[in-house]
């Protein structure tokens, strides 16, 4: 009894101190009506012509059919609302390209080679590059990208600042450095720097499980979204194409990034590093050329990802690649192809920084090229991306309860998925970034007041 009593003097003090204590400051809630012409809200079903979206601060609150004002959509009276007048455009959900690196790209790159620097961009040059790539990435209307393997911490740092609202860019799921072996696609130690342990750790160089597993718990500690491995050699690295990494050192990663929630992605081009990162649990094969139909049916049974790359072919490497062979192999065993015809999930990602940032759309062109149609192009850069990403409840459609991602252009990309390469407007978190072409949002936007 006695303790019942002092919870009731407790409970009572509280809510006396809750009467007393000044009332927390809120902000009013914004709202937004979006009037689209065509609305892509689901990618995989029919547009929509004349609608409205409801945007309640970062989010959709409603998709409703009809141009409707703040009176029929039923808003609060005295509410702030704005008013986005898309009657002559085609809107979609923000787009998501699963496979970018935001440190570089080949006009960066040939200016340094040019000065007879091969060195990768340092950590400063590297988050210089990535405020300017983001920004772009988000003008040409992808809203979420991952970045696949940038190394040391300049993506991290970006993220963080672009999460904080202290500049403007996509929201980025960054996976550090990728994870390779010795001698492998990724080492970029130097020979008499391998045997450093921490200079190992920056550069997610690994040999054998325990090391590995290491590797993988350095990059979550840095704040990782995203595990990516290397499986195999690669085209940049002149390393071949063949597996670099033992059964066991591929389990290793994939299980210890499933440990703490993170996803696994493997650059991975031999049909036998395919299947051992598959049955290991890998959620994405990125490129996958080489892929045999064995691996394919392992993929569809476990619903791994195949992140197609084709732009990184298309048009010929000029980037560190050089090889001509990148298209002569790709066209060879048509890997998007039959992966599409045997029922393999495909998830959009262009491989962004191996070409111009913010031309990633022209994945789309080459997608339909290669016989998809332009509605299952889209939805692999929004629905599939999303459900890759564990970020299915959030972002990939329009729907209520999601964030308000939102693009729009002029034309139909159903008829002519080249239309994508002109959103003139884009919404990330409900705030809009772009509108009639160019980029309204100033590079910060808080307030003056707000200091970091
Ligand atoms: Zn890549």
């Amino acid at each position: 009894m006695l303790v019942n009593s002092h919870l009731a003097l407790l409970a009572t003090i509280l809510s006396v101190a809750a009467l007393a204590a000044p009332a927390a400051p809120t902000t009013p809630d914004r709202y937004v009506l979006v009037h689209a012409g065509t609305l892509l809200a689901v990618p995989g079903r029919p547009a929509e012509r004349e609608m409205t979206i409801v945007v309640k601060n970062d989010r959709v609150a409603g998709v409703v059919r009809g141009f409707l004002d703040a009176t029929a959509a039923g808003l609060p009276s005295g509410a702030t609302v704005d008013l986005i007048d898309l009657r002559d455009r085609f809107v979609l959900p923000g787009l998501m390209d699963a496979h970018v690196h935001l440190i570089h790209e080949p006009s960066f790159t040939r200016r340094r080679t040019e000065r007879g620097d091969r060195n990768p961009p340092t950590s400063a040059e590297g988050a210089v590059n990535t405020v300017v790539y983001a920004r772009r990435t988000l003008a040409a209307g992808f809203t979420t990208v991952r970045d696949l393997g940038s190394d040391d911490q300049a993506v991290f740092a970006v993220r963080n600042a672009i999460n904080a609202g202290r500049m403007i860019g996509p929201r980025i799921l960054v996976s550090g450095s990728a994870l390779a072996v010795t001698g492998g696609h990724g080492d970029s130690l130097p020979l008499d720097g391998t045997g450093d342990p921490q200079s190992r750790l920056r550069d997610g160089t690994c040999d054998g499980p325990m090391e590995c597993r290491a590797a993988v718990r350095y990059q979550y500690k840095l704040g990782a979204d995203v595990i990516k491995f290397t499986s195999t050699g690669g085209f940049g690295s002149n390393t071949g194409l063949d597996p670099q990494l033992f059964a066991d050192e591929i389990e290793a990663i994939v299980s210890s990034a499933h440990l703490v929630g993170l996803k696994a992605a493997t650059h991975a081009y031999s049909a036998i590093a395919i299947k051992q990162a598959v049955r290991a649990g890998v959620d994405s094969i990125e490129h996958g050329f080489l892929v045999d139909d064995e691996g394919l049916a392992l993929m569809k049974k476990a619903g791994t990802f195949l992140v197609p790359t084709l732009s990184a072919s298309y048009p010929p490497p000029i980037f560190r690649i050089a090889d001509p062979e990148s298209v002569r192999i790709r066209n060879e065993h048509q890997a998007f192809e039959r992966a599409r015809a045997a029922g393999v999930k495909i998830a959009f990602g262009s491989d962004a920084g191996t070409f111009a940032h913010g031309d990633n759309a022209k994945e789309f062109g080459l997608m339909v090229k290669f016989g998809m149609s332009p509605m299952d192009a889209i939805r692999s850069a929004t629905v599939a991306t999303a459900d890759l990403f564990g970020l299915a409840g959030e972002v990939g459609t329009v729907e209520p309860g999601k964030l308000a991602d939102l693009v729009a252009l002029a034309g139909n990309p159903l008829d002519d998925v080249a239309a994508l390469l002109h959103i003139d407007f884009v919404m990330k978190g409900g705030r809009v970034a772009k509108q009639d072409g160019r980029m309204i949002e100033p590079f910060t936007y808080l307030p003056p007041s707000a200091s970091f």
